[in-house]
């Protein structure tokens, strides 16, 4: 079977993980903060924020942003759930923004039109989270212009954007959002197993989803609400989890970081090819935008409707085949957990019409060009 995704693990990974197992520190010991300072930097970012995994790193974020009962908070239905579910977790209300069809994100024109009618319904959100899917960006510039003008908080899901660019910047620079997640998750662009992080150039966000990934406890002075008992003193000033990533993940995701502009290149091109070898067929790419260098984490094509093909027939045929395609992704609100909470077919349409024709053919660093030679002339085959 010709996975989807898959991670890419050599020797040096290895060594890496091998050499903490060794070491006097599998959990709070150096390895995580200079993955965080690592990652940081490679986005020119002030700070990051490493955890075990980036759903995690998203109800970080939110809790950050101070988001509770009774704030609204949006983001895409072309997503993982975890985009979600964060907003759940803190008891907010979600709710969603259609995409564009050409590349599957989050539509501005779409944003400006819902912002516009929840500011005279008194319903305007407190935080939007766009979602950089397959790995290209948002229009951020124009998302934080409306963050501005309407007053919400940006989380950039960048799941799939670890190494793209934005405007000539990497992502997760936070130039126009407040707080950006990576995943890093083994189908993701680099991994540590499982794993996220949270970046930010803001101090007073970054310190609160530090304290919060362990329990809200703080052994810093000026947090405390009295002065210490002893050498031994902590406090726990707010409910945090245990959200810390391990030493052995955060060795595995620098020992990765290394490979990742390679990875990034080797998906590239790759992706040209299938470029070049799908041009005759029915079939349209996501489009890439010339603002946008895209991480590409996945490759998603669309079925033409001029194919009299079935969609889900094209899925079974290939995975016959042993090529496990996928589908990026069941727009979250037809999810039967969020159907039960109102939503309905009907109700982002562009979502679902993607969603009716979406393909994501297998893509990863260790793909040959033989096996996508394979894959192609498969599809060639079936339409
Ligand atoms: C993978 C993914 C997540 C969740 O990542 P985990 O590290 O598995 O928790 C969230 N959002 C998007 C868009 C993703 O693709």
């Amino acid at each position: 079977m010709i996975p989807y995704g898959k991670q890419s693990i050599d020797q040096d990974d290895i060594d890496a993980v091998v050499n903490v197992l060794k070491s006097d520190w599998l959990t709070q010991g150096p390895k995580v903060p200079e993955f965080e300072s690592r990652v940081a930097a490679y986005c020119g970012a002030q700070s990051a924020v490493a955890a075990n995994s980036a759903t995690s790193a998203l109800h970080l974020a939110c809790l950050a942003l101070n988001i509770s009962e009774g704030d609204i908070v949006w983001t895409s239905p072309i997503s993982f759930v975890a985009s979600a579910n964060c907003a759940l977790y803190c008891g907010a209300q979600i709710d969603f923004v259609d995409i564009e069809l050409e590349t599957g994100n989050m539509s501005v024109g779409r944003l400006a039109e819902k912002l516009a009618y929840a500011k005279i319904q008194g319903t305007l959100p407190k935080l939007v989270i766009p979602v950089h899917l397959a790995g290209q960006s948002c229009d951020m510039k124009e998302i934080h212009k409306l963050s501005q003008q309407y007053g919400f908080k940006i989380i950039e899901d960048a799941s799939h954007a670890i190494g793209g660019l934005y405007k000539g910047k990497k992502i997760g620079g936070c130039q126009f959002s407040d707080i950006t997640v990576f995943s890093f998750h083994p189908v993701k662009i680099i991994t540590s197993a499982e794993g996220g992080l949270a970046l930010s150039n803001n101090k007073k966000l970054v310190r609160t989803m530090q304290r919060l990934r362990s329990h809200g406890i703080t052994n810093v002075p000026e947090e405390m609400t009295e002065t210490g008992h002893g050498p031994w003193y902590y406090q726990q000033v707010e409910l945090g989890f245990n959200y810390r990533m391990t030493e052995l993940q955060a060795a595995l995701g620098l020992s990765q970081l290394n490979q990742l502009d390679k990875f990034v290149a080797r998906r590239h091109l790759l992706a040209k090819q299938y470029d070049m070898l799908l041009r005759s067929m029915p079939v349209d790419p996501l489009l890439q935008t010339s603002d946008c260098y895209s991480a590409f984490h996945l490759y998603i094509i669309k079925l033409n409707l001029s194919t009299k093909k079935k969609h889900s027939d094209v899925f079974e045929k290939l995975r016959e085949s042993g090529i496990f395609c996928q589908l990026h992704y069941i727009p979250i609100h037809l999810q039967p957990y969020y159907e039960k909470r109102g939503f309905r077919s009907g109700d982002f349409p562009v979502a679902e019409s993607y969603y009716s024709c979406a393909i994501t053919l297998p893509l990863h660093p260790n793909l040959t060009t033989e096996e996508q030679q394979y894959i192609v002339t498969k599809l060639g085959e079936l339409l």
